[in-house]
């Protein structure tokens, strides 16, 4: 095998553009600074919908959810009959029942509805003979059986050789303190940061995806400007652990090449609705899920309307945006009663109708993944500024931050390389850069996926 350098992938839950960028002239982030001063920066695009699991499922499979098939925070599960919930509040954990919540959360998210035909970076980089490590990240499928910690939970999960998982699954006893004693106090990035020390002084992997969610935690209770006054000096900590380890900020790039970035931003919000009350006559017909800045409509079997009919009633919903369906083999996107239907031809696109109403960025390409995905409702929603959709629970952030929808302040990502060829411009190549910088070839769905239209 050819030496290559080590590699980090570092994200930031929730970081904005704007926020990564005054961290690194504040002199609150020195480690971030540190790692601007010394690589490349640029902005990068989400997924749709930008929230967590579908953005960190479209990092780890370097595709849209069109291949790697997780469609929301909350969404209706068509064979099993039930809503999949991982995790929007307490609430919502509470009214989809907190044990299956844990189940499809720990397990089934990366066992059984993550499409077994992705290819992980884990797998991709382990099959090619490295050793892959990851750090509280929720997409985390491997080939390794790890046992879990707790000695009442039994049941196996499968990820790279190096695998913490909030204290639950742990390859190797670094003595890192509990990840969930004290959220709001920062214990998990805590915890990530304890792990990577522990894993930065061993040298002890080849690619280490380091997940840090605290900020973004921050930022849905105190706004994306605010959460910087509460989250990012111990956000920085997180990552100065690992400079650090390494014997200080040089020596450690001198080890490691480095991508940083975000899932997706955050907006304030101010206002909240219910997607299910504009769409209450229907009720017999459909399922809604809506959690954060997005939401779904999926049709029941022998449902008596059709998808646009659904977009049509939300057409005076204020909290409502942009919807999104297929028509055949066109998708339709309608805002405030226009529309723009969209299909690929060749390597673009062939549009008709007001192409205006879609102005979000790299909006074609995210939202025809989105739809392609076989998991998604029939109709999606996209919030409008300031709105959240509360979830099953009736909770939302309101006064806070959220993230979800098309709109560039949930969408756009800050994204910075050292010692990377590749320049990423989407979350999705970020793992097409890794595997291109470890030499190792991109597996045929994440090659699809970077086509327009392929997801
Ligand atoms: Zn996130």
């Amino acid at each position: 095998m050819p030496t290559v350098k080590k590699l980090v992938l570092i994200i930031v839950d929730g970081l904005t553009p704007a926020g990564f960028e005054r961290a690194v002239v504040s002199g609150r982030a020195p480690a971030l600074a540190f790692l601007a001063e010394n690589g490349t920066y640029r902005q990068a695009t989400s997924v749709f919908p930008s929230l967590t699991p579908v953005c960190l499922s479209a990092i780890a499979t370097g595709s849209g959810p069109g291949v790697h098939h997780i469609p929301h925070l909350v969404w209706w599960h068509r064979r099993e009959r039930r809503i999949v919930e991982y995790g929007s509040s307490f609430a919502a954990v509470r009214a989809a029942g907190v044990a299956q919540t844990l189940t499809d959360t720990i397990y089934n998210l990366n066992q059984q509805h993550l499409a077994a035909d992705a290819v992980t970076v884990f797998e991709a980089l382990e099959d090619a003979g490295y050793v892959a490590g990851a750090v509280n990240i929720t997409c985390y499928r491997g080939r390794t059986r790890h046992q879990p910690t707790l000695p009442w939970i039994t049941k196996p999960a499968f990820g790279p050789k190096r695998f913490f998982f909030y204290s639950l699954f742990e390859s190797d006893p670094t003595g890192a303190p509990l990840a969930v004693r004290n959220r709001a106090g920062g214990s998990i990035d805590a915890y990530a940061a304890a792990v990577g020390r522990w894993l930065v002084t061993r040298d002890g992997f080849d690619f280490l995806a380091y997940y840090l969610s605290d900020f973004d935690y921050a930022s849905h209770a105190h706004g994306p400007v605010g959460a910087e006054d509460v989250a990012l000096e111990r956000t920085d900590a997180a990552i100065q652990a690992l400079l650090d380890a390494a014997g200080g900020p040089d020596a450690f790039l001198e080890r490691y090449a480095v991508v940083l970035h975000s899932d997706h931003g955050q907006t304030l919000v101010e206002q909240a609705a219910q997607l299910e009350l504009p769409l209450a006559r229907f009720a017999d017909d459909i399922v809604v899920t809506a959690s954060n800045r997005a939401g779904q409509v999926y049709l029941l079997p022998d449902a008596r309307i059709d998808a646009g009919e659904l977009a049509q009633a939300l057409d005076r919903e204020p909290s409502v945006e942009t919807t999104l369906r297929f028509e055949g083999d066109e998708a339709v996107a309608r805002r405030e009663g226009e529309e723009v239907r969209f299909r690929p031809s060749g390597d673009g696109w062939e549009t008709s109708g007001d192409a205006s109403i879609l102005d979000h960025p790299d909006a074609l390409h995210r939202t025809w993944s989105a739809l392609s995905n076989p998991n998604a409702g029939e109709l999606l929603v996209s919030a409008a500024e300031g709105w959240e959709l509360a979830d099953m629970g009736g909770r939302h952030h309101a006064g806070g931050g959220s993230h979800g929808s098309l709109v560039a302040g949930d969408s756009i990502v800050p994204l910075l390389t050292i010692g990377v060829d590749a320049v990423p411009t989407r979350i999705t190549e970020v793992t097409p850069a890794v595997l291109a910088h470890f030499g190792v070839e991109v597996p045929p769905p994440m090659r699809a996926a970077a086509l327009a239209h392929a997801g």
